[in-house]
């Protein structure tokens, strides 16, 4: 069951204070019929979607929220933008020891996405980090400067490639795919170290999760 609570929020546009939905954490599961359409409102945002009951202005408002997919056992903390470095240490001091899927930590859409993308298909997040870096390394210096993060589209089936999507400024750019048997070689040659709780897996981070030798 997903846990959900009110807060009240003062509009800026007229003062008048309403109530919003905040959902502190969001359960996906088998029995579940609403998931597509969670998992839809989440990704296109219009679960964050407020519009103010007096005067009808709209606007986002985001919040830390954790991603519990149990079917493919693993959670999510997925956190704005603005998170503070402290919120992110709060959440990595929980003991999850009991835990046996994976936890991890996520700083905005995008990387949630790719997170989702990831665990859905079974896949390794530092295998594909890895990938990300290979897939950076061909790009052309001039663009390279302007791309902001390399997100994990999926699969594609049909040429049996990895999907991966430059994002620019919060746009999705073009796409480059790597063949699926890079994959596996690559997951073979890592010698990941064990993780005990929430952390952030991402190109910044995780080569420290990984034995170098
Ligand atoms: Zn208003």
């Amino acid at each position: 069951m997903s846990k959900i609570r009110f807060e009240r929020v003062t509009c800026p546009d007229c003062g008048y204070t309403g109530e919003y939905k905040v959902y502190d954490s969001i359960n996906i599961d088998d029995e579940s019929k609403t998931n597509p359409m969670f998992k839809r409102k989440i990704i296109d945002n219009s679960l964050f979607l407020y519009t103010c009951s007096r005067c009808l202005s709209k606007y986002y408002i985001e919040y830390p929220f954790l991603y519990n997919d149990v079917k493919n056992n693993f959670m999510v903390w997925c956190l704005p933008d603005n998170a503070t470095q402290a919120e992110i240490d709060n959440i990595k001091k929980v003991d999850m020891r009991t835990y046996k899927g994976i936890l991890r930590i996520v700083i905005g859409k995008f990387d949630f996405i790719d997170k989702l993308n990831v665990f859905e298909n079974k896949l390794d997040d530092i295998a594909i980090e890895s990938i990300k870096t290979f897939v950076f390394s061909k790009v052309d210096k001039e663009e390279r400067r302007e791309i902001k993060s390399i997100m994990f589209n999926g699969l594609n089936m049909e040429n049996k490639t990895l999907e991966f999507v430059f994002i620019k400024d919060q746009e999705q750019t073009k796409m480059m795919s790597v063949p699926f048997e890079f994959y596996g070689q690559i997951k073979n040659m890592l010698k990941e170290k064990e993780i005990k709780g929430f952390e952030i897996i991402d190109q910044a981070s995780y080569s420290a999760f990984v034995e170098n030798d």
